[in-house]
């Protein structure tokens, strides 16, 4: 299947983190890549990852997008928002699940995570998004 952000989505739908790995040069990217961003490659395939990964950096956020505004989020109940380091290497952004947004102090860079995908929206506009949970 061809790398797209469709297809992405597609198995983040199915509940699987999928992401780019360049037959080149080993390289391994999240969200996928269609070029390798390392070595200008474009044999690239998708590669299955773990889920597993630990907390590079966060945010928490008081003031989110509509959609998170539905979900029921806002100054009084913020959510988090983080860079994870996954075991294959790459660094994605995703919502991070289980941890005290009200209180950002306790939550660690370092803690171990894993992949969670939080459904959002109605009827056609249903879709997976990636998290990940402490
Ligand atoms: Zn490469």
């Amino acid at each position: 299947m061809e790398i797209t952000s469709a297809a992405f989505q597609q198995f983040l739908n199915q509940k699987k983190l999928m992401g780019s790995k360049c037959k080149k040069c080993g390289a391994v990217h999240l969200p996928p890549r269609p070029l390798c961003p390392e070595c200008g490659a474009t044999e690239v395939e998708w590669t299955s990852l773990s889920g597993k990964g630990k907390l590079a950096a966060f945010t928490t956020i008081h003031v989110g997008t509509t959609l998170m505004a539905q979900a029921g989020y806002d100054r009084k109940n913020p959510y988090c928002s983080g860079i994870v380091q996954l075991a294959e290497g790459p660094k994605v952004s995703a919502r991070i699940l289980n941890v005290d947004a009200q209180n950002p102090q306790g939550i660690k860079v370092g803690t171990p995570l894993t992949v969670d995908f939080v459904e959002q929206g109605q009827g056609d506009n249903k879709k997976s998004y990636l998290a990940f949970k402490a």
